[in-house]
């Protein structure tokens, strides 16, 4: 049994009921989530990285459909029997558990996830006092995960006091590396700098002791220096509480800093997933070639990534055969625009989808 793994996903397809038709931005995608360990999902906009990660704790909007054939099967400690949240409703018990309390979350816009009207203090207490029980750390158990959430629930009335969580607040500020920490706590968001702010967002999505966080593009948006600090402090915070880390980025060169496994992502599939060094080292796939090419030097790795020649098709004009056969330099004629590939496994762990490879 790998009693490492957190969360399983399988054959996910997600479909949005649009005006101009029906979408699927998310189709048949497989990914593993481990403690310890950072899933790196990388591809350009329109790839479906974002989607394929907001299932987890359902917060899609609301025209998605998350489709019955798709598994995602939460574990805690490798327990047999996961939880398979595909069909709970994005408002039930169990999903409000896992949303901010089992998977934390932190995107590319720090305002967008503060309310602007509570102090960065309060908001910490806020999801600390949600989500934090004696009887229910996710770090501690040992039950599954659908039985820690009942525990959870069940434990409502032992929540912290305020005086507690504050503690806990002014502590996961200092720890984020914000100065000036018990100051810091009464101010507003719009009263700390852009890294700051990302720094304190983090703390909010640490202070419930998450199992797994989900960082999407949480750098992008950051100078090349404090986007460097802010993954440091995430590979520390990694190691000190043993969380899984997913992280969405369309730049190759972060992933190749933070992640232990890549998946890349096109046009809702995973075209190439592995390890993140034999990826980069050895990539099969003409799209990840295409997304390496585009760093300079691996000496330069904050360089961010340019674009692969033409555009992404429109989610409601997805190619016939393979998905990436209209932008493909080496597309076999005949072929690649009628057969979908299937996923070739070309050493071991390491998946491509592509004819090159049969
Ligand atoms: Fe290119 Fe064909 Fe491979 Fe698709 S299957 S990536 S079109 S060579």
């Amino acid at each position: 049994m790998d009693n490492d793994l957190l969360i399983d996903v399988k054959n996910l397809r997600v479909s949005f009921h649009t005006d101009e038709g029906f979408i699927t931005p998310v189709d048949g995608v497989n990914y593993q989530v481990r403690r310890g360990k950072t899933l790196g999902i990388v591809g350009e906009s329109g790839s479906g990285k974002s989607v394929s990660t907001r299932a987890l704790t359902k917060l899609l909007p609301k025209n998605a459909v998350i489709e019955p054939t798709s598994q995602i099967l939460f574990y805690q400690n490798g327990a047999a029997q996961p939880l398979n949240i595909t069909p709970l409703s994005p408002n039930s018990k169990e999903i409000r558990a896992i949303r901010g309390g089992q998977v934390g979350m932190i995107f590319q816009e720090p305002m967008a996830s503060f309310s602007p009207v509570y102090t960065v203090g309060n908001q910490i207490i806020e999801a600390v006092r949600q989500h934090r029980h004696a009887a229910a750390s996710p770090l501690a158990a040992t039950a599954t995960i659908g039985s820690q959430i009942d525990e959870s629930i069940r434990a409502g009335n032992k929540k912290m006091s305020k005086l507690e969580a504050r503690d806990v607040a002014v502590d996961m500020l200092e720890r984020v590396g914000i100065g000036n920490a018990g100051l810091r706590v009464n101010q507003y968001p719009h009263e700390l700098s852009g890294g700051m702010r990302q720094r304190a967002m983090i703390a909010v999505a640490l202070s419930t002791h998450p199992s797994v966080l989900i960082a999407d593009e949480p750098t992008t948006a950051l100078d090349v220096t404090i986007q460097a600090q802010i993954l440091e402090l995430m590979r520390e915070l990694q190691a000190e509480l043993g969380m899984a880390i997913i992280f969405i980025t369309h730049d190759m060169g972060v992933i190749a800093q933070i992640a232990d496994e890549v998946a890349v992502m096109y046009l809702g599939a995973i075209v190439e997933r592995g390890p993140t060094r034999e990826l980069i080292e050895d990539a099969r796939h003409p799209y990840t070639r295409g997304l390496l090419a585009a760093i300079p030097s691996l000496d330069r790795l904050d360089t961010r990534l340019s674009s692969v020649p033409g555009d992404i098709p429109s989610p409601l004009e997805r190619p016939a055969g393979c998905l990436f056969h209209t932008r493909c330099p080496h597309r076999i004629d005949g072929t690649c625009e009628r057969f979908a590939p299937e996923r070739t496994e070309v050493v071991p762990n390491h998946f491509v989808r592509c004819h090159l490879y049969r």
